[in-house]
């Protein structure tokens, strides 16, 4: 079986010491591909300098953060441009509302999340969404692009049926990882009504280790993790979820 984790922070200090054996481990579980949303201007060089050690396997996004649209969020969104200018990169993420951590920088973000949104459409590549506690505000800003063919992914999907439906309508796909092993999420029933060609697996390491790894650092080689979880949901082989996800994934973003 083979895998695309299309949501992974492999750059961040919590892989620095062990960095080559979590790939290594990843590629002997068939995770073929591991997609790197951007942060910010901080997170670009460790970025970039993973995408050349691990060449054709590590493939980099450009994008400014919701919790990370601050006072310098102009500069910060002109680099995310040049970025993507200067790189070959498959999707600009990862972008979006959070209004989970801090308000204080609502409108800024609203503004940096449309603003990308732009440049997507201008450069035709996908986007890659971070939504907490925001659907109702990413929604609205979504309206605003209506029939100009945007496509991505609501990574880290945790909505209702409803917000799932409305995604879907609108073109994306959802990234399921960790949560939905976890017990009451109540993601379960969503992601099985919303349907195995809606959907992408995702780690979002180190972050939302899925279950028996709860709470600990999460890694690429636990992709499989999610897709048994998903062929128990939606009664299917492990190797049909498999299939499916990975076609999902190289056609959103065009690997
Ligand atoms: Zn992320």
């Amino acid at each position: 079986m083979h895998f695309i984790d299309t949501h992974t922070h492999l750059y961040l200090p919590e892989f620095d010491i062990d960095r080559d054996e979590v790939v290594n481990r990843a590629v002997s579980n068939g995770i073929t591909k591991m997609l790197l949303p951007n942060i910010d201007a901080d997170s670009v060089d460790q970025m970039l300098s993973l995408v050349n050690r691990y060449e054709g396997i590590c493939l980099p996004m450009s994008g400014l953060h919701p919790t990370s649209v601050k006072e310098d969020y102009l500069s910060q969104l002109r680099n995310v441009e040049r970025v993507a200018q200067k790189t070959k990169i498959i999707a600009i993420g990862e972008i979006g509302i959070d209004l989970y951590w801090d308000k204080t920088y609502l409108k800024e973000q609203l503004i940096s999340f449309r603003r990308q949104i732009m440049f997507a459409l201008e450069i035709e590549l996908p986007v890659v969404i971070h939504s907490r506690e925001a659907f109702t505000e990413v929604f609205s800003v979504l309206d605003e692009f209506k029939g100009k063919s945007l496509k991505g992914v609501f990574h880290a999907f945790t909505g209702t049926f409803n917000d799932a439906e409305k995604a879907i309508n609108m073109g994306f796909k959802l990234g399921i990882g960790g949560i939905v092993t976890f017990k009451n999420s109540g993601l379960d029933r969503v992601v099985k009504e919303a349907g195995l060609e809606n959907l992408v697996l995702e780690t979002d390491s180190p972050y939302l280790s899925p279950v028996p790894y709860r709470g600990k650092r999460n890694e690429n080689a636990y992709i499989p993790i999610i897709n048994r979880k998903l062929a128990d949901i939606f009664e299917k082989s492990e190797e049909e979820v498999a299939s499916v996800t990975y076609q999902n994934s190289t056609v959103l973003f065009n690997l």
